[in-house]
């Protein structure tokens, strides 16, 4: 069965509903950078809390960073990335425009777009030449080339700078990891798909070091962990895929690489990549920087470079593939619907409280409902428009609970508790409802989607 999902209904229902929008839109938008509205920031930081939990709260050998945008310049000579950080460019003379000389075959031609960049009569490409992707600004007043500084193409040397001192302050030993989520820059030749690959985006990486004889280990460990993070909160194992790179697409200091791919409307795609890294990046920056960047074993007296195991994921990818998975159209006996079956912990809002009219007393009664539970989780309060329509609404946003107060509430402090994927209603006591609901939030879920797909 196709996939109801397309990339234009996720863009216009992101839009519609204020998850993401451009940038700068009433200057004409800048190119491929999106602002999160409400319900895309809420989402968007449930995905981040749910890596933070896999990391932090649920593992006891890894720790917390957030380290600055800029960085000393030498980080990125010894990172390699000044160097190397680079993708191969062409331009057409004929239309102007600039491609990825190793992505034509993924990019329509801008004059026939049935065709790719090349392909065209009139088409006109230049030789493919390196272009770096790392934005270059300047600090402090003077503009200099000893002033240029870098803003960070990833999260991961900001960790790799700090090993010293996490080492110093944690109280841990290899295998141990530091973990950080916060934006990083590309200059992209071709951004594009929506929030897929844009200019300016948020990355959530963690850098394991370990003994050098446990990396094998510790790479097959977090190859499926990772995975395994990612169908625990819905994705569709047969959406998801782990692929191993080919020897020839490894660089040099990998020993393996593999990326999580996810099924978009796009094609296989990366969500994510793992690598066994080797000790590469504290040895480059203990040479650059003269620092010993090592671990000394008080036990085996032994002195060695950690190795390091790095799971480097994408917080707007991430939100994507989410939103892709969960999408679905819904036939209600004649009346469609669309919703969004998203996992209850990612869900924006938990639980919306709508009275079922603005009156005889219903509206005070939902609004101490409303108030009871915000405290326990995010809620909503909604009593504009006729009750199919806010339902409508909360399923466009993906909320997994709607509380309803009627008529009968007032008689009996009864409420009916709507679910977002079955829509069943029952009838729950007010003073049970916070706890029905934190429990219902708390348990196992797996995507409706794959049944549906299973009995299609
Ligand atoms: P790609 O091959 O798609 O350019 P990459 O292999 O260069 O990605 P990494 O350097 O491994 O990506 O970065 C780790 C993760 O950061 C990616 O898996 C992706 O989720 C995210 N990411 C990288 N570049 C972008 C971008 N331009 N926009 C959004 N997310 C990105």
């Amino acid at each position: 069965m196709p996939d109801t999902a397309t990339m234009d209904k996720i863009v216009a229902l992101c839009k519609r509903r204020g998850f993401i929008f451009a940038s700068s839109e009433i200057y004409g938008g800048l190119g491929s950078t999106y602002d999160y509205g409400h319900y895309g920031v809420l989402l968007k930081t449930n995905v981040k809390n749910e890596w933070w939990r896999a990391m932090l709260q649920e593992r006891d050998d890894i720790v917390a960073l957030d380290s600055a945008i800029l960085q000393h310049p030498r980080t990125w000579e010894a990172s390699g990335h000044l160097a190397g950080f680079t993708d191969p460019m062409v331009d057409c003379r004929t239309c102007g425009q600039r491609f990825r000389a190793d992505h034509l075959q993924d990019l329509p031609c801008p004059q026939k777009p049935s065709k790719h960049p090349g392909e065209g009569p009139s088409c006109d490409l230049t030789e493919a030449r390196d272009f770096n992707l790392m934005f270059e600004t300047t600090m402090g007043p003077v503009k200099d080339s000893g002033a240029t500084v870098y803003l960070r193409p990833e999260t991961a040397q900001g960790i790799f700078v700090n090993f010293k001192n996490v080492l110093q302050f944690s109280r841990k030993k290899p295998p141990f990891g530091i973990a950080q989520i916060g934006k990083s820059f590309r200059n992209e030749i071709t951004p594009g798909n929506f929030v897929f690959r844009t200019r300016e985006f948020e990355q959530m990486e963690m850098e394991f070091f370990v003994p050098p004889a446990e990396a094998a280990q510790w790479y097959a460990f977090w190859k499926q962990a990772r995975h395994d993070w990612y169908t625990e909160l819905g994705l569709r194992d047969d959406h998801l895929r782990m692929r191993e790179h080919d020897p020839d697409e490894l660089s040099h200091y990998s020993s393996g690489t593999a990326d999580v791919e996810y099924l978009f409307p796009i094609g296989w795609s990366e969500l994510e990549g793992i690598a066994n890294r080797g000790n590469f990046d504290l040895t480059q920056h203990s040479e650059y920087s003269g620092q010993k960047l090592e671990y000394f074993d008080p036990q085996t007296k032994e002195r060695y470079v950690p190795h390091v195991i790095e799971p480097a994921a994408g917080a707007d990818r991430a939100t994507l593939a989410f939103l892709v998975d969960a999408y679905d159209e819904d036939d209600l006996g004649g009346e469609q619907r669309t919703v969004l079956k998203l996992h209850p912990r990612l869900a924006p809002v938990k639980v919306a409280v709508l009275p079922l009219v603005r009156k005889d007393g219903q509206p005070e009664v939902a609004r101490e409902i409303f108030t009871a539970l915000r405290g326990r989780m995010q809620a909503e309060y909604d009593e504009g428009g006729s009750v199919g329509k806010r339902y409508r609404r909360q399923d466009e946003i993906g909320t997994p609970f709607c509380v309803t107060v009627d008529h009968q509430t007032l008689e009996d402090r009864t409420v009916t508790v709507r679910e977002r994927d079955t829509l069943t209603q029952e009838r729950v006591a007010i003073d049970d409802l916070a706890d029905t609901l934190a429990a219902r939030l708390a348990a196992p879920w797996q995507s409706p989607k794959l049944g549906a797909a299973a009995s299609g």
